[in-house]
């Protein structure tokens, strides 16, 4: 391995992406493989596709490219563990094999012929090359609004993310072992990669609409994921509600100022309807500050479990007789059958 010839693993997590895999398969092939042509990276780099527990054809396809592309292997997650720790898992994976580890969308959003730049930077001595898109056009208007004001309120809570910038990037061998060494079960990839330092840089491309097949991620999924990134980055939303405290507890002082004032003066009455409205005001903004506060409790709750992030099932990256095994499974059928011609 050498920093001139590198070895440059492509990392995909795919859940169920039956639809376009196959096209996702040629295209980085022929890609990986021009690459080693024009002699930039090693003839031992690969494609690695994680199938992040799929219920439709996704396995089977791996496996069949795995058979019939060299540089392509596999890894079968127990179950769907989601976008972030399945991708979490091919790196971790890959990044013992590689000098550079590239990750991109299975859904062909992201543009292949970038990662040509992305090595060239590599090679110029960057530890990180973000993609980054420079439009958005393709996107639903919904999708274009809500991701905008994502990355704007992450900003201003102190969250540092490169804007418009997904899960399409290169990461160096070492700034990979830097990445493992965070063990946080709640994974926002895009967060922890800039706090990890190292010479970065970005590079534009054109994001394109999905190939093939739906998005992964509806609106829920979205909202959990915006979620998760800001509570597992930051304790702002805590600062807000005591600041909301300290602010009320002031207004309070003032108000019974006001109240002893006119109780002295004689001119208090019986103030039913102000009572019963900050009765509820408070008792309302209190149950949003325990809320919170249970949020972030519950996030302890999550973390201090230290579980794993991801079971893997069947490894077709560092074990290629694996194959041979579960060939012999109903499902695998082909693969038997390829091996049994190989054979005569
Ligand atoms: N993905 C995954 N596990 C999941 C959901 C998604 O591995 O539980 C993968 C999916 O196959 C794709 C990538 O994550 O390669 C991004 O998902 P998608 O394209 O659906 O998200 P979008 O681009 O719509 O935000
Ligand atoms: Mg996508």
């Amino acid at each position: 391995m050498s920093k001139l010839h590198p070895v440059l693993t492509i990392v995909v997590p795919c859940f169920n992406e039956q639809e376009v895999l196959g096209e996702t398969t040629r295209q980085l092939t022929e890609t990986l493989q021009q690459l080693m042509t024009d002699h930039l990276i090693s003839s031992k780099s690969s494609i690695l596709l994680v199938d992040d527990g799929s219920k439709d054809q996704t396995w089977n396809m791996i496996v069949k490219a795995t058979i019939n592309h060299r540089s392509v292997a596999g890894l079968k997650l127990a179950r769907n563990v989601g976008h972030q720790s399945a991708l979490y898992a091919g790196l971790e994976k890959a990044k013992d094999r590689s000098d550079c580890v590239i990750s991109i969308d299975a859904d062909l959003q992201d543009d292949v012929s970038a990662i040509r730049t992305f090595v060239a930077k590599y090679l110029d001595g960057y530890d990180i090359v973000y993609g980054v898109r420079s439009d958005r056009q393709t996107d639903t208007a919904f999708k274009r609004t809500t991701a905008q004001a994502f990355y704007r309120s992450m900003q201003k809570i102190g969250i540092n993310l490169v804007y418009n910038h997904a899960d399409f990037r290169l990461m160096s061998k070492r700034a990979l072992e830097e990445l493992c060494k965070y063990k946080e079960t709640n994974l926002f990839l895009r967060g922890i990669v800039p706090l990890l330092g190292f010479k970065s840089t970005e590079v534009a491309y054109t994001r394109k609409e999905r190939h093939a097949g739906n998005t992964k991620y509806p609106l829920k999924r979205m909202l959990s994921f915006a979620f998760d990134g800001v509570t597992s980055f930051s304790i702002a939303p805590i600062r807000f509600i005591s600041f909301l405290g300290m602010l009320l507890f002031m207004c309070g002082v003032v108000t019974g100022g006001y109240a002893l004032m006119q109780k002295l003066t004689g001119n208090a009455n019986a103030g039913w309807t102000s009572l019963m409205v900050s009765i509820w005001f408070i008792g309302g903004l209190q149950l949003i500050g325990i809320g919170i506060i249970g949020e972030y409790i519950g996030r302890v709750f999550l973390e201090v479990k230290g579980r794993p992030k991801y079971a893997v099932d069947i490894d077709l990256y560092t074990n290629n007789d694996l194959l041979e095994k579960h060939s012999s499974q109903r499902d695998f059928q082909p693969i038997k059958e390829q091996k049994r011609l190989q054979r005569e």
